[in-house]
């Protein structure tokens, strides 16, 4: 049985670590968030030391790893804390499983690829589409038909107020859009189609972000948005807030379903030592990074959404 800690455990996500801590047969001994609404461990782990201060949590952990041992530190914090929980985890002796966007940039890659070389611990992330059953199929009958692919990716994730106000849409602290919520669709399309061979940006503002890139073998027109009036006005009327639409050469690749339990397949696959590391995040940190700082404009074709 491995021993986690968590940190970010009063957040959105985390109920998913513990879940796949649980459903993996594995134990939280400890949890850390400066915010104290975290009721929602009694569902999973009672037994669980809590700290609202991460020195207090840093000392707990030390001491933990000498009595019984630490293996790993599960880090759902906002993004740009990862860089620095990363390093407190592979420094208390423990491999760290963190949320997506793994950091901000590419550099702070390198500078944990150095630790992981000095404390020979390791370094996962959470990149879940990558075990979605339907894209997994998808990637084998690419990989069977070759080809350079037309592909048009829309995500439109409706946000109320509140986002605008927190952290997720303060650029220091969570990247900004295209890093906070693109990132999985950059590393989905490079895992799909490979590296990015150019890159345009179209659109960048607070609720919606655009552009184009060439990839290995695709190019791809993609839009992404927060604001909910971009959710197609016969889908909108129904309700709904999301709008997820791949095309590849004009065909509706369907993924709508099976999101449920991808953590904990990440979880399993981790721990088996097959897990998600700092080399296969890069090309989506570095996309996500030359997003945040390009400058608008170019010649290719505008996503349809923004015409
Ligand atoms: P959230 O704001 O709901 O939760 C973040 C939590 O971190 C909050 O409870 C906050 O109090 C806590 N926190 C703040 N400072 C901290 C610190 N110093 N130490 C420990 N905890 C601290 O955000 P969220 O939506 O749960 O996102 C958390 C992480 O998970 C982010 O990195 C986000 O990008 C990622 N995320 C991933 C997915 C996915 O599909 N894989 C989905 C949503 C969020």
């Amino acid at each position: 049985m491995k021993h986690f800690a968590l940190t970010g455990a009063a957040g959105y996500i985390a109920p998913r670590h513990m879940k796949a801590i649980k459903d993996t047969g594995n134990v939280l001994v400890a949890a850390l968030d400066p915010f104290e609404s975290v009721g929602i461990i009694d569902s999973y782990f009672p037994e669980a030391e809590f700290f609202t201060e991460p020195e207090a949590f840093e000392a707990y952990l030390e001491e933990a790893r000498a009595a019984e041992g630490l293996d790993y530190v599960s880090i759902a914090a906002p993004n740009y804390l990862h860089y620095p929980q990363i390093r407190m985890s592979l420094r208390l002796g423990a491999d760290a499983l963190c949320e997506k966007p793994l950091v901000l940039g590419e550099d702070e890659l390198d500078r944990l690829a150095a630790l992981e070389a000095e404390t020979g611990h390791r370094v996962w992330t959470v990149l879940q589409l990558r075990v979605h059953p339907a894209l997994v199929a998808l990637r084998e009958k690419l990989a069977a038909e070759g080809g350079h692919k037309k592909v048009v990716l829309t995500y439109v994730t409706g946000r109320g107020k509140w986002y605008l106000k927190s952290w997720k849409s303060d650029v220091k602290k969570s990247g900004g859009l295209a890093t906070n919520i693109g990132v999985h669709f950059f590393d989905m399309l490079a895992w799909l189609f490979g590296d990015v061979q150019q890159l345009e940006v179209h659109a960048r503002e607070e609720q919606v972000v655009a552009g184009y890139m060439e990839l290995e073998r695709a190019e791809v027109s993609w839009f992404l948005a927060i604001d909910d009036r971009y959710v197609p006005t016969e889908l909108r009327a129904q309700g709904q807030r999301t709008y997820r639409s791949i095309t590849v050469d004009g065909e509706e690749i369907e993924f709508s379903g099976g999101f449920t339990d991808l953590h904990t397949e990440v979880y399993r696959r981790t721990l088996a030592g097959q897990g998600f590391g700092l080399e296969d995040t890069r090309t989506a940190i570095r996309t996500t990074e030359r997003i945040r700082t390009l400058k608008p404009g170019g010649r290719a074709p505008r996503h349809p959404f923004l015409e």
